[in-house]
């Protein structure tokens, strides 16, 4: 089966894009340079898309703006079990920081650096996928493949879980180095 998805370019030259209205629409990333995505899960599951418009607002700043969806295999912390969480990334970012802030607009952008007049776009969109990766991944509240599905769960059981279990094991190892001495 091939895929036939427009391969998303790594990076652009911001000011040729804007100049020539680019844009992306669905545009597939290549996986294998995600490496930190692919890192932070079990799996991606299908295609990486993204869509990517390139423009210049009221202000005269220059805009890389647009949205990233991923279906990412995660372990369901309720269960143990693996699942598949959408993650949708929307971005906003400028490389005019100076400008945005004597426009007093800050705060509308994320700001990214430019390298020679070119956006590493698959930097930035990899960042907003990771960032939307829950910090306690798991099933929906209502869904049923969940096998603890229904059962009494509380936030704190898996937090003393994950956050005793490592001090538990230094304190053991301060304790046997002080039986040393
Ligand atoms: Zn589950």
């Amino acid at each position: 089966m091939t895929n036939t998805k427009v391969l998303l370019p790594c990076e652009v030259d911001i000011d040729k894009c804007i100049a020539l209205n680019s844009s992306f629409n669905g545009a597939r990333l290549d996986l294998d340079k995600l490496s930190r995505l692919q890192e932070s899960c079990v799996a991606i599951n299908g295609d990486v898309l993204a869509t990517v418009n390139f423009a210049q607002d009221a202000n005269g700043l220059r805009i890389v703006k647009g949205t990233c969806e991923a279906d990412l295999v995660l372990i369901c912390q309720r269960c143990g079990e693996q699942y598949v969480e959408h993650v949708i990334s929307k971005f906003n970012f400028t490389p005019d920081y100076e400008k945005a802030k004597a426009c007093n607009i800050e705060q509308k952008y994320d700001f990214i650096d430019l390298e020679n007049g070119m956006v590493n776009l698959y930097d930035l969109i990899e960042d907003g996928l990771i960032l939307e990766i829950p910090t306690v991944p798991k099933h929906d509240e209502d869904d049923e493949a969940c096998t603890r599905h229904g059962d009494q769960w509380e936030y704190g059981e898996l937090d003393k879980e994950a956050t005793t279990n490592p001090f538990a094991a230094l304190a053991s190892l301060k304790e046997s180095l002080a039986n040393k001495q």
